[in-house]
């Protein structure tokens, strides 16, 4: 049943891609410094088990912790350990400061959502991407987690660069098992984004300047409505995709479009129909957008029907 509402819109990638067993993984001193910073990890830990015995000395302190941190890198290869001390410039958020936050404890509840995020997005991508069609240009393993709080704000609530997220335990969206497996789809996108030397930036800034263009200085809502990926906002602002002030707008503006894919396509897979209107049947940009992206990061995948033709 399923296999005959799959639609193929864009060409099949090239065979050449890398499978995602060929997938980068941590080694042993990048996990050290990633659960440890700069202090000294246990000497003890060497060989082909240093990783696990690494974590397992980390979360000494918590039972339920240290095997949530075990099984997230049993099963993704993903570290999870601390971010560093920093002031942070959050742009129209302000000056943030940000401390490290083991996920233990009271905080432990943040690994087991990450643990089921990352589980969940593995398995979205085995579904999307069987053997048969191929790995996409894409990567969702192997990811360091570094686990931080903000003092006295709750924003950001996550940040990504060279194939790591900084996860920030107050954050306002990480308050539920939705919550963050959508702002780590997000957040994955960003780091993949990146690895395609800043494709949003190359592909996607003239549309995005055109829609805001036309809808003037002082946007509203209802104007950029049927452009927005995704419906979060931002408390006494507008789309976070279309925030001002957010550093590069369009690299937000092609998170949520990553974040639509993966709505989209999980809907597809479960139902095998969509909810509401389909993203690329809106305006020109949209159908534009989403056609780029599907095809430079997805293989050209895209399980929603084509759009019915416009009167
Ligand atoms: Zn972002």
């Amino acid at each position: 049943m399923r296999a005959l509402l799959i639609v193929c819109a864009l060409a099949p990638f090239a065979a050449a891609e890398p499978a995602p067993a060929a997938a980068p993984a941590i080694d042993a001193g990048y996990a050290a410094a990633i659960l440890y910073g700069s202090a000294a990890p246990p000497a003890t830990c060497t060989g082909s088990d240093a990783i696990p015995c690494l974590l397992t000395a980390r979360y000494a302190k918590d039972a339920k912790a240290r095997t949530a941190a075990l099984a997230l890198y049993a099963d993704t290869g993903d570290v999870a350990g601390v971010g560093a001390e920093e002031i942070m410039d959050g742009g129209y958020r302000g000056k943030i400061h940000l401390v490290p936050a083991l996920p233990i404890g009271d905080y432990r509840v943040h690994l087991a959502w990450t643990l089921a995020a990352m589980r969940a997005i593995d398995a979205f991508f085995a579904a999307q991407f069987p053997a048969a069609i191929g790995a996409p240009a894409y990567r969702w393993r192997a990811l360091a987690f570094h686990f931080v709080r903000s003092v006295g704000k709750r924003t950001p609530s996550a940040y990504a660069t060279s194939w790591a997220v900084t996860y920030n335990v107050s954050g306002s969206l990480l308050t539920s098992v939705d919550g963050v497996l959508e702002t780590l789809f997000h957040e994955l996108f960003h780091d993949n984004d990146e690895a395609h030397r800043d494709w949003s930036a190359r592909t996607l800034a003239t549309d995005y300047a055109a829609i805001l263009t036309r809808c003037g200085e002082h946007p509203t809502m209802k104007c950029l409505a049927p452009y927005a990926p995704g419906p979060t906002v931002v408390r006494g602002g507008t789309y976070y995709a279309f925030q001002p002030n957010n550093g590069d707008g369009v690299h937000e503006y092609a998170a949520e479009l990553a974040v639509r894919y993966f709505d989209e396509q999980r809907a597809m897979q479960r139902a095998g129909k969509l909810t509401a209107a389909a993203f690329k049947c809106g305006p020109a940009e949209n159908a534009r957008a989403w056609a780029a992206l599907v095809d430079e990061f997805f293989g050209g995948r895209d399980l929603v029907p084509a759009c019915p033709p416009s009167l």
